[in-house]
């Protein structure tokens, strides 16, 4: 069997543990999967695409996505994805099913609440700075269980298990609000809980903020109606 690349042999010290992991993630295309050639798109173009794809998926024939031997061929050489989508884990908001997009189009982090945790911005920067995706859109939802859990806590009416309550905590600010403006709660939880993780992903990556920065990377917030399938963009 081969050894992996990306595997340190046992027995290495901790140090060395340390130091053949960032090689791997700093490698580039030798190591990490290498993007595809041809010119990068645009954020906006980026953008567009994306919408388009959803505007298909509402279609009434949405346009199969190809799985040709050499689509496939392409694909285990290397992945470029157009965009990046940080979404929540619920079962109805899959991206490649909502935005009519194909195995390697699109580079998904999802969890629930769609929370910009540590593993999240760490998996974004790694498709910005290694695959050189020029979009981010951090995707909340419609009646998301992720934001009803945290408006339940945060009104103190339920007990969660600690690595749930744990994982919900970087919620609590936005139910907090939504509570205090009052209306629908749950719904303005998910509203400032998607500001709130785009907000948080410049704030607390240097890579992404610099990409921004520098006009290769555009993060944006959006919106899926489960009613409609709609995805909304927020300002
Ligand atoms: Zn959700």
């Amino acid at each position: 069997m081969n050894a992996c690349l990306c595997c340190p042999p046992a027995g290495l010290r901790r140090r060395s543990v340390l130091a053949a992991a960032l090689a791997c993630l700093s490698a580039g295309p030798a190591l990490a999967a290498a993007p595809a050639a041809g010119p990068r798109m645009a954020p906006d173009q980026a953008l567009a695409t994306l919408m388009q794809g959803n505007a298909r998926y509402l279609g009434a024939a949405p346009q199969p996505v190809a799985h040709s031997a050499g689509a496939r061929a392409a694909r285990a050489a290397g992945q470029a994805p157009f965009a990046a989508i940080l979404g929540c884990a619920d079962s109805r908001a899959a991206p490649e099913v909502l935005f009519n997009a194909g195995l390697g189009e699109l580079f998904v982090v999802r969890n629930a609440g769609n929370v910009a945790d540590t593993g999240a911005v760490g998996s974004l920067e790694y498709a910005v700075a290694n695959l050189g995706v020029p979009l981010i859109m951090v995707l909340g939802h419609e009646r998301c269980g992720a934001a009803e859990a945290a408006v339940a806590v945060s009104r103190s009416s339920v007990s969660l298990p600690p690595q749930l309550g744990d994982m919900l905590q970087p919620m609590l600010p936005s139910a907090l609000a939504a509570i205090r403006a009052g209306g629908d709660v749950v719904e303005g939880t998910v509203r400032a809980n998607v500001a709130r993780s785009a907000a948080r992903l410049t704030e607390v990556s240097p890579v992404l903020s610099a990409a921004v920065a520098a006009g290769r990377l555009r993060i944006v917030g959006a919106r899926y109606d489960l009613d409609d399938e709609a995805v909304t963009l927020m300002s």
